[in-house]
C-alpha cells in the first residue's frame, strides 16, 4: 500500500463491560435486565393498606425501592413509570373503621351504671374466650397483658361503686372505658357490627391513613409514585377484569361470591399456580389469611377447593358494598393489583416490587389472575422482593411492643441517617434496625459530610463560573495518583451497581476514595482545586442518585447561572472575606501579643459564627477553613466541647487534691516521735522496751531477728525524720 494514502484503521478493542443484572424472584438468580421496550419500564409496586400507621417494616421495602428506582432512573438512565397502589378496601379497614366508630359512640353515650357493669363483664368473657381459642403462642403475651389490665380497670369500677363516690365512680368509669378500648370495641363490633351501614366511615378512615403515609414517605425523601391507584376509584375495572377470567373459564360465582379455580388454571400447559413459591401450594394457612378476617367458615365451604381464592366477595350487612353482575360486594385482596396493574401498564409488567412477605399468596395470586386474563404466561418479567427487617434482632411483633413507626425512627435519626443504614445492607436480605447498625449509618454520613466541607473549603476560591488563568495548576505524580484512584472508584461503583445495585459494596468504594482525598489534602500544598471539585461532584452525584439529598425545584428555567438559590454560593464570597481579615489580624496581634484582640478572635470562632451555622477552623499555617454546618449541629459540637474541657478541669482539680492529701499524710507523720511509732500498732505487737521498740508478737512470741533488722531500719528512717522535723520547729 502506497505511503500516501490512508492506512486501514480498526475501532478498539474493548475488554466485556458489566451489565445491569437484578436478582429475580422468578427464577431466584440474578438476571440481565432487559426492559420489553427499550429504555422504557413497566413498574407496578405493591402499596399499603391504609388503617394505621406505617412502622419499618413499611419503610424496608418504600425506601428500598426508592433507591432502585433512583439507581434505574438516574444512574442507568431507564424511562421508568412508577405505579403504586393504595388498598383503600379491605377487611382489616372495615373492622378497624366499624370499631372505632362504636366505640367513640359507646364512649360518648350517657350509660346507666348497671349497663356498664353488665357490658364490662360481658367484654371480659368475650377476651377470655378468644385468648383460650388463640393457637399462636407470640400472641399469648399480648392476651395476657389485656387480660390483667381489664381485670384490673373492671375490679376499680366495682370498688368505686361499693364506695358511694359519684367523683371515684365517674373516674373509674373513664379508666375502664380507655384501658378496655381494644377488647371492647371488639365486643361492641361482635354485637352491633352488622349495623354500621354508612359508606362515609368506611371512606374516611383510609383517607386519614393514606395522607399520613404520604407524609411519612415525603419526610423519608421517597420519591412520589407517577401514578398512584386507590381501589376504591377501579371497581369498573376490576369488574372488567374478573368478566374476563370468568370467560376464560378460570372464576366461578358462588352464592354471590366469585371464586378462582386454581385447578383449572393449573391443568394448563402454559400456566402454573404459585410461581414464586411452589412450595407454598397447599399452604392453606396463609391462603386463608389472604382471604381476609371477614371470611366466614360458610364462605370457605362454597369454595371448590381450598386452594381456591376470592375475586369478589359478597358483603355482608356491616360491610361497605358495590354494584355487580354477581352480588352488592367488593373486590377481593389480590385481584385488585392485577386488574390496576393492567388499566395503566397493559398485559405486561417489566418490574414487579413489594415484600417478601408478599410472595404467597398475594403475589403468586395476582400472577394467576393476570396470565388468566390475559393468556400469556410471563405477566410480569422481574418481581423483586425486599427483604425482612427486624429490630434489634428480633421479629417485629405487636405482642413483642416492639414495633417501631416511621415517626418514633424520625424523631431520633434524620431521614438520610436512615436511609444510610439500607444503604449499607443488600437490599433482599434482612435488615436489623439496631443501635449498632444506626451508629454506622450515622458514621457513614459524618465521613461524606466532613469530606464535602474541606472540599468546599479547599475549592472555594475556585467560581464554577468564571474561568481564569489560575484556574488550572499543572498536573504532578500526586494529582496523576489521585486521578488514578478516581478513575477506579468510578468503575468499582459501576461494577457493583450493575451487580444486583450493590450499594454497599458501591459506597465501600466511596469510602475509599474520600480515604485517599483526605490523605491527599494533608500532604499535597497546594492541591489541584479542579480535581478535588470534580471528585467532590461525582461523590455528591452518587449519593444524590441514591436520594441521600433533597433536591429543590425542577421545573422551569434557573432565574440565571448568577443567582441560584444556593445559599451557600451567596454567603460564601463575604465570608471568606471575614475569615481572610482574621487572618491578618489575629497573625499581627500573635506579633504585639495583644491578649484582647486574640481573645476577640477566638470569641467570633467559638461563639458568634457557630449561632449562625458557620465553623472556622484555624490551621497550624495561621490560615482558617470556612464551612457551613447547619446551626443545630454546630451547637452540639460547642455544648460537648464546653463539656470536655469542664471534665479536664475536674479532673486536673481532683489530681491537685489528691497530691495534697498525700502531701498532709506525708507531714503528720513526720510529727511522730520514733519512740510512739510502733506503740500504736496493738494489732501487731503486745510488748515493747523502753525506747518504743517492739520485743513481742500479738501471741506473745518474740520478735524473729530478720524483723527486727527491718523494724530498726524504719525505727532510724523515722529517727531521721521527725529530727528534720523538730529542726524546722526551732528555726
Ligand atoms: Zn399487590
Amino acid at each position: 500500500m502506497s505511503k500516501r494514502t490512508q492506512p486501514l484503521w480498526s475501532p478498539p478493542s474493548q475488554e466485556k463491560q458489566p451489565v445491569l443484572k437484578l436478582y429475580n424472584s422468578l427464577t431466584r438468580q440474578k438476571e440481565v435486565f432487559t426492559p420489553i421496550s427499550g429504555k422504557r419500564v413497566h413498574w407496578y409496586s405493591c402499596g399499603p393498606t391504609v388503617y394505621d400507621a406505617s412502622h419499618m417494616g413499611h419503610a424496608r421495602s418504600y425506601i428500598t425501592f426508592d433507591i432502585l428506582r433512583r439507581v434505574l432512573t438516574d444512574y442507568f438512565n431507564y424511562d421508568i413509570l412508577y405505579v403504586m397502589n393504595i388498598t383503600d378496601i379491605d377487611d382489616k379497614i372495615i373492622k378497624r373503621a366499624r370499631q372505632n366508630y362504636l366505640f367513640e359512640k359507646y364512649a360518648s353515650e350517657k350509660k346507666d351504671l348497671k349497663i356498664i357493669v353488665a357490658d364490662a363483664s360481658s367484654v371480659l368473657s368475650n377476651l377470655t374466650k378468644k385468648a383460650k381459642e388463640n393457637g399462636d403462642p407470640d400472641k399469648k403475651p399480648m392476651y395476657d397483658k389485656i387480660l390483667t389490665r381489664l381485670n384490673e380497670s373492671i375490679e376499680n369500677l366495682e370498688n368505686a361503686i361499693r364506695s358511694g363516690k359519684s367523683k371515684s365512680i365517674e373516674e373509674a368509669q373513664q379508666r375502664f372505658i380507655i384501658e378496655s378500648k381494644d377488647p371492647l370495641s371488639d365486643w361492641l363490633d361482635s354485637k352491633l357490627g352488622a349495623t354500621v351501614t354508612d359508606n362515609a366511615i368506611f371512606s374516611s378512615l383510609p383517607k386519614y391513613w393514606e395522607d399520613e403515609f404520604h407524609k411519612d414517605m415525603d419526610s423519608l425523601n421517597v420519591l412520589r409514585p407517577n401514578v398512584l391507584t386507590r381501589v376504591s376509584e377501579h371497581i369498573p375495572e376490576i369488574l372488567q377484569f374478573i368478566e374476563g377470567i370468568i370467560a376464560n373459564g378460570f372464576g366461578y360465582e358462588a352464592n354471590g361470591s366469585v371464586y378462582f379455580d386454581v385447578a383449572s388454571f393449573d391443568k394448563k400447559d402454559k400456566h402454573h399456580y404459585a410461581k414464586l413459591v411452589p412450595e407454598a401450594y397447599g399452604d392453606f394457612y396463609s391462603l386463608q389469611e389472604g382471604e381476609g378476617d371477614l371470611m366466614t367458615a360458610d364462605m370457605r365451604s362454597e369454595k371448590r377447593s381450598p386452594n381456591d381464592f376470592a375475586l369478589w366477595k359478597k358483603s355482608k350487612p356491616g360491610e361497605p358494598s358495590w354494584q355487580s353482575p354477581w352480588s352488592l360486594g367488593r373486590p377481593g385482596w389480590h385481584i385488585e393489583c392485577s386488574a390496576m396493574a393492567s388499566t395503566i401498564c397493559g398485559p405486561y409488567l417489566d418490574i414487579h416490587t413489594g415484600g417478601v412477605d408478599l410472595k404467597f399468596p398475594h403475589h403468586d395470586n395476582e400472577i394467576a389472575q393476570s396470565e388468566a386474563h390475559f393468556g400469556n404466561s410471563d405477566w410480569v418479567k422481574y418481581f423483586l422482593h425486599s427483604g425482612h427487617l427486624t429490630i434489634s434482632g428480633c421479629k417485629m411483633s405487636k405482642s413483642l411492643k416492639n414495633f417501631v413507626s416511621i415517626q418514633d425512627a424520625l424523631s431520633k435519626y434524620t431521614a438520610r441517617q436512615l436511609r444510610f443504614a439500607f444503604l449499607l445492607h443488600s437490599w433482599r436480605d434482612t435488615l436489623d434496625y439496631s443501635q449498632n447498625t444506626m451508629e454506622c449509618a450515622v458514621q457513614n454520613e459524618k465521613q461524606f459530610n466532613e469530606f464535602f466541607l474541606n472540599v468546599k473549603d479547599v475549592t472555594r476560591g475556585l467560581s464554577q463560573v468564571k474561568t481564569s488563568f489560575d484556574t488550572f495548576s499543572k498536573w504532578s505524580e500526586w494529582e496523576l495518583s489521585l486521578n488514578k484512584k478516581y478513575l477506579e472508584t468510578k468503575e468499582n461503583v459501576h461494577r457493583a451497581l450493575c451487580d444486583n445495585i450493590d450499594t454497599k459494596t458501591a459506597l465501600d468504594a466511596l469510602r475509599d476514595l474520600v480515604g485517599a482525598v483526605n490523605i491527599y489534602l494533608k500532604d499535597r500544598k497546594p492541591p489541584n482545586k479542579v480535581l478535588l471539585y470534580d471528585i467532590g461532584v461525582y461523590i455528591t452525584k452518587i449519593l444524590s442518585v441514591f436520594g441521600t439529598t433533597y433536591e429543590t425545584a425542577k421545573l422551569g428555567f434557573t432565574s440565571s447561572s448568577t443567582t441560584s438559590g444556593d445559599s451557600e454560593q451567596t454567603i460564601m464570597p463575604y465570608l471568606s472575606i471575614l475569615a481572610d481579615f482574621r487572618d491578618k489580624v489575629r497573625t499581627d496581634a500573635r506579633n504585639l501579643k495583644a491578649t484582647d484582640i486574640l481573645n476577640e478572635c477566638d470569641r467570633i470562632r467559638d461563639e458568634t459564627l457557630p449561632n449562625v451555622g458557620v465553623r472556622l477552623e484555624d490551621k497550624e499555617d495561621g490560615s482558617s477553613a470556612v464551612k457551613l454546618v447547619d446551626r443545630e449541629t454546630l451547637l452540639k459540637e460547642k455544648e460537648a466541647k464546653k463539656k470536655a474541657e469542664q471534665e479536664k478541669l475536674l479532673l486536673k482539680e481532683r489530681k491537685k487534691a489528691e497530691l495534697a492529701a498525700a502531701q498532709a499524710a506525708k507531714d503528720a507523720q513526720k510529727k511522730i516521735a520514733p519512740s510512739e511509732m510502733f506503740r500504736s500498732e496493738t494489732d501487731k505487737y503486745s510488748k515493747f522496751d523502753d525506747k518504743g521498740f517492739p520485743t513481742h508478737d500479738t501471741e506473745g512470741k518474740g520478735i524473729s531477728k530478720g524483723q527486727i533488722k527491718k523494724l530498726q531500719k524504719l525505727y532510724q528512717a523515722q529517727e531521721k525524720k521527725y529530727a528534720e522535723y523538730l529542726a524546722s520547729q526551732n528555726s
